[in-house]
């Protein structure tokens, strides 16, 4: 496979030339990396199409048959790694070895779904009935993701839709197509005609699916506010939806932690993926006995970790993924030196072509400011210090988001109490950002409805159905 190769739809199994096409960017020089094909209404009605007639063949296959092809995507996202990676870095900007965790975390997803048992409850058993809940695939599942984890969050919607039977029509963001593209050609000759589409387009394609009649459920990951506009396109035909949406995750550090032993693993909790990442610490709550150690050992991390292209050896930290998003956190930025908030390391702009930002610390902004109310989604964050745990509880719960959170303790029992007082989908004591497939994924309050992961997020992908059957009818 040559990454310079042309992008193409896959609509029912064929590759398809889009009716126009789009540029796509390298974040890290504004350069073009390829050429996706922009999907017109026509051809997404035509990749509809082709997944509601492939829905009865593939929804009957046994589900031991659908197993083995989750692995066989997996195979295949493993073969390709080397040059998925590569096309992924040149279009998300990430650094080489974690483009590389996204293609192989999108793999490992598969396979740890493709273990997933779907339950039959017998809910009665009696001399006059037996009664059953099984599930059954609800059709076709339009799956739209965002970009700052284009692979592995693709296949947290593929795999457990197609292990429980249904069809699968994949959106990735316009900003990041290329490589999901590619999985999409790499994957026609494993999976049957139809069974898994990928189209890519500008900003009425979202729309056009989550409206679309022959879509019955929509999978979305991506910003609070698109979610809004998901839920009530999708509304109009009672679509189910799954959201996973933004978050303002707090973090709080406890005043016994050990510092040196520590502060790298706290830096990586709000900067991994330059602060793109849902779970991001993005409000760091301090215990004010550890906060001058600690804030000195952050600064002094933050100053030895290498910015720049991702393609680069010993790059930790790529650009920003897209120009609005590149705004959007320079704005945040602008907005903190207005009020004369104290940064303690960046805030300088970047004169270099790319969308680079350094990371920056911000000394105890005031708890109303935009940079700790709002999500940066950006290497930018606030450090807050705080006296009173009753007080950085009811601090860190309030917020409309509630996706994660993370507690920093050498008293673990302490930790695990305060932890459960955290309103957020998931919490980590002494880690952060640590998903398992086996593990439930979902956010509380505006963070999301519904839940990735495990049993509970591959149930998502299904109807129930309770059967009764009569067995006095039987006997007479
Ligand atoms: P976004 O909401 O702008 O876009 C996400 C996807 O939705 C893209 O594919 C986009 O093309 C599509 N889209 C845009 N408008 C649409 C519409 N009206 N109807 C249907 N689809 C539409 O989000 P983004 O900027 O790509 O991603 C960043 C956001 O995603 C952040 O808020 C982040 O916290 C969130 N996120 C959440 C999770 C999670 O699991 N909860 C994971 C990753 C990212």
């Amino acid at each position: 496979m040559s990454i310079n190769a042309e992008y193409t739809l896959t609509i029912d199994g064929a590759g398809v030339a889009g009716a126009g096409s789009f540029s796509v960017l390298n974040p890290a020089n504004e350069q073009v990396v390829g050429y996706a094909p922009d999907c017109s209404r026509i051809q997404l009605d035509q990749a509809i199409a082709g997944a509601r007639r492939a829905f009865p063949a593939w929804s009957a296959t046994p589900i031991e048959e659908r197993r083995k092809k989750l692995l066989a995507i997996a195979a295949t996202l493993t073969e390709y790694v080397d040059e998925l990676k590569r096309l992924l870095t040149q279009e998300q900007g990430k650094p080489i070895e974690e483009a590389a965790w996204d293609v192989l975390g999108g793999a490992q997803w598969c396979e740890a779904t493709s273990g997933l048992e779907l339950p039959l409850v017998v809910v009665e058993d009696s001399a006059d009935r037996r009664g059953e809940t099984r599930r059954t695939p609800i059709g076709v599942v339009g799956a739209i993701a965002p970009w700052n984890f284009p692979i592995v969050l693709a296949m947290f919607k593929v795999a457990p839709a197609l292990l429980a039977g249904n069809t699968v029509v994949l959106k990735p963001s316009p900003f990041t197509p290329l490589t999901t593209l590619k999985v999409g050609e790499l994957l026609r000759g494993v999976l049957p005609d139809g069974v898994f589409n990928v189209v890519s387009g500008g900003d009425d394609l979202g729309p056009w699916m989550t409206s679309h009649p022959g879509i019955d459920k929509i999978s979305f990951t991506g910003s609070t506010a698109t979610g809004r506009k998901v839920m009530a396109s999708a509304s109009e035909t009672l679509k189910r939806v799954t959201l996973e949406l933004g978050g303002n995750d707090a973090a709080i550090v406890m005043d016994d932690i050990d510092v040196e032993r520590m502060a790298e693993e706290i830096f990586w909790a709000a900067f991994k993926n330059n602060g793109q990442v849902c779970v991001a610490t993005k409000r760091m709550y301090v215990h004010a006995d550890v906060y001058e150690p600690l804030k000195v050992a952050l600064v002094a991390y933050a100053k030895s970790v290498k910015v720049g292209d991702g393609s680069e050896q010993g790059t930790r930290l790529g650009p920003i993924q897209n120009a609005p998003q590149y705004r959007r956190v320079l704005n945040l930025i602008a907005d903190a030196k207005d009020k004369g908030y104290k940064f303690l390391v960046g805030g300088e702009e970047s004169t270099s072509p790319g969308y680079f930002v350094p990371v920056t610390i911000i000394d105890n902004p005031p708890e109303d400011s935009r940079i700790v109310q709002e999500e940066q989604f950006g290497p930018v964050l606030p450090l807050l210090k705080f006296n009173n745990i009753e007080d950085v509880i009811v601090r860190a719960n309030a917020s409309n988001y509630g996706l994660g959170a993370s507690v920093w303790s050498s008293d673990i029992v302490r930790a695990q109490g305060i932890a459960s007082r955290l309103a957020a989908g998931v919490v980590w004591i002494n880690e952060s950002q640590y998903v398992s497939p086996m593990g439930s994924f979902g956010g509380h309050k505006q963070s999301g409805i519904g839940t990735e992961g495990a049993l509970a997020g591959l149930l998502e992908y299904t109807n129930a159905q309770t059967i009764y059957t009569n067995k006095k009818s039987v006997m007479l």
